[in-house]
């Protein structure tokens, strides 16, 4: 997943949170762990959210 075009990327562990406008112009967060064999990634409406999602995910036991 490309975060080419996200702005004001925070790394929090493993976790890359940036922050994009999707198609139709609505400000989304989201969260993409960065982590090998981890393909967490997920959209949150608020930074806040995002953030706390970043600060509790756990990678898969693999
Ligand atoms: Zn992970």
């Amino acid at each position: 997943m490309s975060l080419r075009r996200f702005r004001n990327i925070a790394r929090i562990g493993p976790v890359r949170v940036g922050t994009a406008y999707d198609q139709r112009g609505r400000e989304k967060h989201t969260a993409v762990c960065t982590a090998p064999r981890c393909d967490f990634s997920a959209d949150y409406d608020t930074r806040a959210a995002a953030e706390l999602a970043a600060r509790t995910h756990r990678c898969p036991v693999r």
